[in-house]
């Protein structure tokens, strides 16, 4: 791209609120022919609701949640908000007072550990009861099981050794996700999801939006070998993030795109049209992509 390309791609970047950080990001945009999607918060619109709870044990929802919500008071992960979000309702209705927490833990990409009233709480996925020694009864699995199908996550939560309840978690797809993977996929551009979330809720959503290659129970360094592994096969990898959980994916693919949970796709649609080279003026330039971003590499 010539030097007025750069600076017109750039200069229309920002109208739309978008940072472009150099040429060079600009430059790259358009050689793109592999697109790796985060999902919470990037193909979903990342503010997960609680939307159902299995009790297992002899307890009732209030103690249950007056447990979990302490448990989950510390951690700043969107499901544990969710979780916070819903306990409230509880503490509001019935004046109840959380108790206080000792030895909080949390386990990146896992969940949390922590002491509520003498009791160990362990709030997180099936990976966290398997490092806690935490056998997940078969009801237990089917629930999480549903759940998935679902394309939700599904919670698992023990008190001291023994799984007393399940937390059904919603996160709703973004408007026009869908659109934008059949659009890439015209332009011959394939799109991957990765994410730390399971296997089964990845697949559901990968369904839901048009994805099929998945890359689930992820780390955030496994992210960024993932993209690596991409471009070692020769691809031109852009990575689209919501820069909790993947910056070093974002930082090591040829263009790393973050993008605000906030931001709809139908805005994001048409910055995609225009990121990989059809920009509003018409002149194929090597757009950068443009997208409602909160920061770009
Ligand atoms: P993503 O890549 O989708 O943003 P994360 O890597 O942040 O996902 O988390 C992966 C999984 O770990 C979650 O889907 C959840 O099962 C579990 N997890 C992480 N943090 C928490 C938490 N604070 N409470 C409960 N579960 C959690
Ligand atoms: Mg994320």
């Amino acid at each position: 791209a010539t030097p007025t390309a750069i600076m017109v791609g750039t200069g229309v970047g920002a109208s739309q609120g978008v940072l472009i950080k150099g040429g060079q990001a600009l430059e790259t945009a358009h050689k793109v022919n592999c697109i790796v999607f985060d999902k919470t918060g990037t193909l979903t619109i990342g503010k997960p609701v609680v939307v159902n709870t299995r009790l297992l044990q002899n307890m009732v929802l209030r103690d249950f949640y007056k447990l979990v919500a302490a448990a989950e008071v510390n951690s700043e992960h969107p499901l544990a908000k969710a979780i916070i979000e819903y306990a409230k309702k509880f503490r509001e209705e019935e004046n109840q007072v959380w108790p206080e927490v000792r030895g909080f833990v949390s386990v990146t990409g896992h969940g949390v550990k922590a002491t509520v009233q003498n009791k160990q709480i362990t709030v997180g996925n099936r990976s966290l009861m398997l490092e806690c020694n935490i056998h997940i009864p078969v009801v237990a699995e089917e629930i999480l099981e549903e759940a998935e199908l679902m394309a939700q996550t599904g919670i698992l939560v023990a008190v001291d050794e023994l799984i007393v309840g399940v937390i059904a978690i919603s996160d709703p797809i973004k408007p026009g996700a869908e659109e934008v993977v059949s659009i890439l996929k015209s332009m011959k551009i394939e799109s991957i999801i990765v994410t730390g979330d399971n296997w089964g809720t990845a697949n559901s959503i990968g369904k839901e939006v048009g994805i099929k290659t998945i890359i689930a129970e992820a780390k955030p360094d496994q992210k960024a070998e993932k993209v690596k592994q991409l471009q070692s096969m020769g691809m031109i990898v852009a990575m689209v993030g919501d820069g909790i959980n993947d910056s070093p994916a974002l930082v090591a693919a040829d263009v790393g795109m973050a993008i605000g949970a906030e931001k709809s796709f139908s805005r994001i649609r048409l910055n995609y049209i225009w990121a990989l080279g059809y920009n509003l003026l018409g002149i194929p330039i090597a757009a950068g992509a443009l997208f409602p971003s909160t920061g770009f590499r």
